[in-house]
């Protein structure tokens, strides 16, 4: 075998044997990889269907008209894009479509559980661009609305970019929409991480209350690596020319040919989301992440907000003074993969945050259910138990020198070992 195909092989082993709970990860179906592995790649495709500027398009038109087509009944919206390359580039077209250099956009701060593209200051695209003002939560990990409704009467942005990575809770779409409304402002919805889940009825949809929806296609939708843009209707009704300024900004503005085989792999995983059997997925995502969440809690865990709505958890290690780091190194070696986090109001620097993060939307795709979570949980907080004592040093250097001698340490702990093949042995009846 060639040198690249061992190295798939090694890390198709990889996610067969560990229990992938990074939540934004997920297993594509067989479909749709063989619609991302095809020859669909080979073409060239600039413009849009019906306009393109290649001859030979014919089919590759029909298949980004699917996909088009299944997106606006899914969701509910009036136009739909589905070139971006993921989803940064998709909400950069948005903020480059919709806003000259110099506005103002206001979003959730990364370390509350926004994005990177919701205007992190200084070193990204929506921060350095734009003017940027972002909100927090309250000390227990909640938005307090009142306070983004303040800071948006205050602050008069052009346009809310609002979605999360590390929330826990349903965003109140609602009284979002009316905060935008109230300033005259565009409410873009990024629900990247959860459209599977408006999807399966269990998260509430944005698409009544904003004007433009972004998405990613492989989180919790379990597509490819890709993305869409969506147009509401009351998109449209702020701004007739709308759709047309969103696909230009993506092509000729940001982009060049669309990946077809995305499109086709798009186009497959949302006639897998119109099945009665992702309603039941996205069901049980939320189940598990509850169960997950209560087991952790009864271990004595403290899991930011106290609970959790959608599919994923973020565990704050403060009170046992343990690094996030820690925790995630001694789990991977245990075979759980997680990512650590910060948590609200960390103190600690995001290379070493105080929290980890974890999600069921891959773990639910193998079929494990509230019986597995309580296992699963026990490994959990058996090794957070078993490494209380590892406190991360304060000093630069220090750190960097503990988490080496960690890291070595932790590749001969027996307790890791042993939970390792349990986990080895539970992936085994449960087969991507
Ligand atoms: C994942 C994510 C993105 C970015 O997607 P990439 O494909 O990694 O560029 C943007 N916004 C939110 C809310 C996300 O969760």
């Amino acid at each position: 075998m060639d040198k690249v195909n061992i190295l798939i092989k090694k890390e198709e082993k990889r996610q067969q044997e560990t229990l992938m709970m990074i939540p934004s990860e997920n297993y594509a179906s067989k479909e749709v990889r063989n619609a991302v592995g095809s020859i669909l790649m080979n073409k060239y495709s600039e413009g849009y269907a019906g306009k393109r500027y290649y001859q030979g398009n014919r089919i590759i038109d029909e298949i980004e008209n699917l996909a088009i087509e299944k997106a606006k009944k899914l969701f509910k919206v009036a136009h739909v894009n589905c070139q971006s390359y993921s989803g940064s580039p998709a909400n950069s077209a948005v903020l480059f479509a919709l806003l000259n250099e110099g506005d103002k956009i206001m979003g959730l701060k990364l370390s509350s559980g926004g994005h990177l593209t919701h205007g992190h200051p200084n070193i990204t695209f929506s921060g350095k661009f734009f003017k940027s003002v972002q909100f927090g939560t309250k000390d227990d990990g909640v938005i307090d609305y009142e306070v983004v409704e303040k800071l948006a009467k205050k602050e008069k942005p052009n346009l809310m970019i609002i979605g999360t990575t590390a929330y826990p809770l349903i965003l109140d779409w609602k009284k979002l929409g009316e905060i935008a409304d109230s300033i005259g402002a565009w409410l873009v919805a990024d629900i990247s991480h959860v459209s599977g889940l408006v999807l399966a009825g269990v998260y509430t949809s944005p698409v009544p209350f904003a004007h433009i929806v972004t998405t990613t296609t492989h989180k919790t939708l379990r597509g490819p690596r890709g993305a869409m843009i969506m147009v509401t209707s009351k998109g449209l009704k702020k701004d007739s020319e709308i759709a047309s300024k969103i696909d230009r900004a993506v092509f000729p503005g940001l982009q060049g040919g669309p990946h077809n085989n995305t499109t086709a792999g798009i186009a497959q995983c949302l006639i897998e989301a119109e099945s009665k059997e992702f309603k039941e997925y996205g069901k049980q995502i939320v189940k598990n992440a509850i169960s997950l969440a209560n087991e952790l809690t009864k271990g004595g865990l403290t899991v930011v907000t106290g609970k959790t709505q959608c599919h994923l958890i973020v565990i704050d290690l403060r009170p046992l003074g343990l690094s996030g780091n820690v925790v995630a190194e001694a789990l991977e070696v245990g075979g759980i993969v997680v990512n650590r986090n910060s948590v609200p109001n960390d103190i600690a620097p995001p290379f070493y945050p105080s929290g980890i993060r974890l999600g069921t939307p891959a773990i639910t795709t193998r079929g494990m259910k509230e019986k597995e979570m309580k296992l699963i949980s026990s490994w959990i907080i058996s090794v957070i138990n078993h490494f209380k004592d590892e406190k991360l040093p304060d000093e630069k250097n220090e750190r960097i020198l503990f988490m080496k001698n960690f890291r070595a340490k932790i590749l001969k702990d027996k307790l890791l070992i042993s939970i390792s093949k349990e986990v080895k042995s539970l992936c085994k009846k449960f087969p991507i």
